[in-house]
């Protein structure tokens, strides 16, 4: 489990109880999202590197850094959409990658129908976004795709995530560091998580 970090913050706590609720109305939901997402991606991105410089200030010279990350945000279409605006808001040089991939209803498998990335890679880092690991199967597809792309850094930031997603993900791909506000009990039939929050896409797009 060393490369599973479940937030300890109190906001992050707060608002996942609020997410959670069934009487949560799309446009309260997606306001949750967009918060959660900023405090995940906040703490997920301490490793970021950077690299001295000096400031001019007006009144003399400071210590400064730079950011050396490319940093790619990579949503998992399409509940990982809500997830991108808050966390590109704190790093708007941040590029923004699709790859569309959706889960088979009957067989639960991912199957990819959208990727448009560049033969060479032109970030350093990739923060996959879903709010929800469940079977894992489109978070290790992804990761397949970007490592073919050449990408070396890759992270995971969702909310909430069943164990068998966990197990999944780390099976496949146990460099890559999954970010998370908590683990729930298991996946229903289904494929959902419960306790869970039910479909995240639905819940955002008004859908359900
Ligand atoms: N996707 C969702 O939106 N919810 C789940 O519980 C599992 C997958």
């Amino acid at each position: 489990m060393e490369k599973i970090f479940i937030s300890k913050h109190p906001l992050v706590a707060h608002k996942l109880s609020l997410i959670r609720r069934v009487s949560t109305e799309p446009r309260k939901f997606r306001e949750l999202v967009r918060e959660l997402s900023i405090l995940l991606a906040y703490e997920a991105t301490q490793d970021l590197k950077i690299q001295p410089s000096e400031v001019q200030t007006p009144l003399g010279v400071a210590q400064g850094f730079e950011l050396q990350d490319k940093i790619g945000l990579v949503p998992i279409l399409r509940s990982g959409l809500g997830m991108v605006e808050g966390i590109w808001e704190f790093m708007p040089s941040a590029e923004v990658w699709h790859i569309g991939i959706y889960r088979d209803e009957a067989t639960l498998k991912p199957v990819e129908y959208y990727n448009k990335l560049p033969v060479e890679p032109t970030v350093s880092l990739c923060l996959i976004l879903d709010p929800m690991l469940a079977t894992g199967g489109s978070a290790v597809a992804t990761v397949d795709v970007l490592k073919k792309w050449g990408v070396r850094r890759i992270k995971f930031v969702g909310l909430i995530a069943a164990p068998e997603g966990i197990a999944n993900l780390q099976q496949h791909h146990p460099d890559v560091p999954i970010h998370l506000a908590v683990v729930d009990e298991r996946l229903n039939d289904n494929g959902y998580i419960i306790p869970g929050l039910g479909d995240a896409g639905d819940r955002q797009f008004g859908t359900g």
